[in-house]
């Protein structure tokens, strides 16, 4: 693309005349948000354009890699004077007198794209993407694209991508009508000559002026009743079709101000402030103290995978995925054969169903090299330990890695629960140990807890960051305690649900409250997942460890009984088709038994009160994670939650939402539950904060894990 030939220092946006079309090149790296600053310059150049005569075209630009990406999320939250005015410079486009080309590469995306619907023309390189995903923030288009779009385009194509967020590339936006002409080469000089060819097209094309035809309302009906199943609990979405609605029966004025209306709803609502929560803690989770850009991070070419079991596989999967070879190691052929077959057999499944091609599955399973010597591991880079939960048989499997792994190696461990400073400690090289905690299934879910021990140097943890990234895992750095971040938080989660079950509720009543929440599993749904002997073995684990009685309670007794949850057919739920829980009559007569056994008189639980136990009970062990520097920032414990327990992103989170109920009136629920609220969680309460605010006063002191 050519460069301007002359520019306003000043401006975020510069001028530049070729021939009679005047090119606004909009300069405000990385992405070209429409930030302050940005407007300013765009009028100026409009004024120019306006004035003078000789100026017959305009042509809108992006400097560097990309259009205008968006407007910038943090205005959201500026004072409405202050906040840069993208509806004020989209009106002011509509009315222009004379023609205005968007000339796209990159991506218009947002504001950005609305900004070139606002335009007469526009014209695209192959390479770019349009899109609209305001609905993942919890928001809609708000700068006319939810008016716009639909006229151009159609009601039922617009809501496609409204709802969706997705962005569409060059040659669909082509396709649909959206870009008037695909530029090859230089889309500067295509844009300019374009607008030149334009520059006398009277009356201007508006897509404002457009009509909206052929809209069937059960086409809308239907689109609206399956919000349920698409955007469940959610309002942005709601507001979108509503609007797309308005775009085909109304003016365009009333559907602008209809608009603006919904905009602000959406934008001050609990669940954008939540989305928009998440999209920062994303960024911020990769801020980890000691490393830099400077912190060396080694490649990865090659890694070894220790157990073929649930765990393993999954792991060795990831891997596969992005074309690195796997060795994978077990002690017994037929564990290694099994464990090779459910790896070849997901893939199969994955490429029936079209996601990949059989001859991707080939190449990924001959990348994978199964093997009973742990010698074969020499050449690894990075090694994953994925066997037994036990201390004993982690401690000499990463005794022998010491001796067979390369120097430099990374030696990880999958444990769930166990001390990795315990397990570095057997080697000689405990600054090449971490803790990789992936959640299962381990091919499947985002979430990676990296457990930073207290020897594991930066590299390690950088290259782990790094690794994370590249396999496509929201990695999130977490300290060494007993169940790290995410699983340590259920252990109070699972004491509320199993108190209301004891003092009169039913399972489905609390496992319902979480539903209530957006949560797809309920507590007690998780726990016959997850095998209820699991937490039945390490809770006597913990009592062995702490020379205390094992607590015992009503779930024990089904375990004792042999049901162990879904794959026994029967846990707390019974399961007649394999997977949907059902109420059991089982389960139902244990709980009375128990209840008179412990001379308990049953009272009913709300759903509010349920849902605020359990969600609070998650919070509550959160702060004093918090507190004990095991998660960097309670928007890290967010991230854990939404990715690796299906906490709904639109409620941002379990540290998120109890801010947003308001700090002290959560102290004062926990009270009357009995519960001790954290110290952290009273110190809050009492200051007025938010755990938000929490986090931007550490990350301002710099506090380190
Ligand atoms: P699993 O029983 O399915 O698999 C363990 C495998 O390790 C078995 O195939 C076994 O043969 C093999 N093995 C045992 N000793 C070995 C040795 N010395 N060398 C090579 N292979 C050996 O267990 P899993 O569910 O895959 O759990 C593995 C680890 O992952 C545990 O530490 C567990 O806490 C952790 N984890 C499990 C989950 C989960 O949901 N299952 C989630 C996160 C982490």
């Amino acid at each position: 693309m050519s460069e301007p030939t002359t520019s306003q220092p000043a401006s975020l946006v510069s001028q530049s005349r070729q021939g009679n079309v005047l090119v606004l090149t909009v300069n405000n790296p990385p992405v070209n948000a429409f930030s302050p600053g940005v407007p300013e310059g765009f009028h100026a150049g409009l004024d120019v354009a306006e004035k003078d005569s000789s100026v017959a075209a305009v042509v809108i630009i992006g400097g560097g890699r990309t259009f205008i990406a968006g407007a910038d999320i943090k205005t959201f939250d500026m004072p409405r004077e202050q906040a840069p005015d993208l509806r004020g410079f989209i009106s002011r486009l509509d009315h222009f007198p004379k023609p205005v080309v968007a000339a796209i590469h990159g991506a218009a995306l947002g504001g950005g794209f609305e900004i070139a619907l606002a335009c007469n023309y526009r014209v695209a390189a192959p390479g770019a993407k349009v899109g609209l995903p305001e609905v993942k923030l919890g928001v809609l288009p708000g700068a006319g694209g939810t008016q716009r779009l639909p006229r151009l385009i159609g009601v039922d194509k617009a809501l496609v991508m409204m709802l969706g967020g997705n962005p569409i590339d060059a040659a669909e936006a082509a396709r649909l009508g959206i870009v008037d002409e695909l530029i090859e080469g230089d889309l500067l000089a295509g844009a300019v000559k374009f607008a030149a060819n334009h520059a006398d097209a009277r009356p201007l094309p508006r897509v404002s002026e457009r009509k909206v035809e052929n809209v069937d309302p059960k086409m809308l009906m239907d689109i609206r009743n399956n919000l349920k199943n698409t955007h469940k609990g959610q309002l942005a979405p709601g507001y979108i079709v509503d609007l797309a609605e308005i775009a085909s029966t109304k003016s365009f004025t009333d559907g602008w101000a209809a608009e603006a209306r919904l905009f602000m709803m959406a934008k001050d609502s609990p669940q954008s402030r939540s989305l928009r929560h998440l999209f920062f803690a994303d960024r911020e989770r990769a801020k980890i103290p000691g490393i830099t850009r400077e912190t060396p991070v080694g490649q990865i070419k090659s890694v070894g995978v220790i157990g073929a079991g649930t765990m393993g596989g999954g792991i060795a999967m990831n891997f596969l995925n992005v074309g690195l070879p796997v060795t994978i190691v077990e002690t017994q052929q037929d564990a290694l054969d099994r464990g090779i077959a459910t790896i070849r057999k997901n893939y199969e499944n994955t490429a029936k169903k079209g996601r990949i091609t059989q001859d991707d599955v080939e190449k990924r399973i001959a990348l994978l090299t199964p093997t009973l010597r742990m010698e074969d591991l020499k050449d690894a880079d990075l090694i994953i330990e994925a066997v037994f939960e036990n201390m004993d048989v982690k401690k000499d499997i990463f005794g022998k890695l010491d001796k067979v792994a390369k120097p430099g190696a990374i030696l990880a461990s999958n444990t769930s629960t166990l001390d990795v400073n315990e397990i570095a400690a057997v080697t000689k090289r405990p600054e090449s140990v971490i803790g990789l905690h992936f959640f299962s299934p381990a091919n499947v879910m985002k979430l990676l807890e990296i457990v930073r021990a207290d020897k594991t140097s930066e590299t390690v943890l950088a290259t782990s960051l790094d690794m994370a990234k590249k396999i496509g895992k929201v990695g999130v750095v977490v300290g060494v305690c007993n169940g790290f971040v995410g699983n340590r938080m259920l252990v109070p989660y699972r004491e509320q649900a199993q108190y209301m079950v004891l003092h009169g509720a039913n399972p489905q009543d609390v496992d319902a409250a979480m539903h209530a929440l957006g949560m797809p599993m309920g507590p007690f749904e998780m726990s016959d997942m997850a095998g209820l002997d699991i937490g039945y073995a390490s809770r006597r684990e913990a009592a062995k460890k702490a020379g205390t009685a094992p607590e015992s309670d009503w779930s024990d007794k089904l375990v004792e009984m042999g049901r162990k949850g879904q794959k026994t057919q029967g846990g707390i739920y019974d399961y007649p088709d394999g997977r949907k829980p059902v109420p059991s009559p089982v389960t139902e007569k244990m709980i009375s038994d128990y209840r008179a056994e412990k001379g308990v008189t049953p009272r009913k639980f709300g759903q509010e009160e349920a849902t605020k136990r359990l969600a609070y009970g998650l919070m509550n062990e959160g702060a004093k994670i918090l507190e004990e520097g095991i998660a960097l920032r309670s928007s890290d414990i967010d991230v854990i939650y939404v990715n690796g327990y299906g906490f709904p992103a639109y409620r941002g989170g379990p540290m998120q939402y109890a801010s947003e109920q308001g700090l002290k009136n959560v102290v004062k629920d926990l009270e009357s539950y009995g519960v001790t609220p954290a110290p952290l969680l009273k110190k809050l309460a009492e200051e007025g904060k938010t755990f938000a605010q929490y986090d931007a006063e550490r990350a301002k002191a710099n506090k380190s894990i």
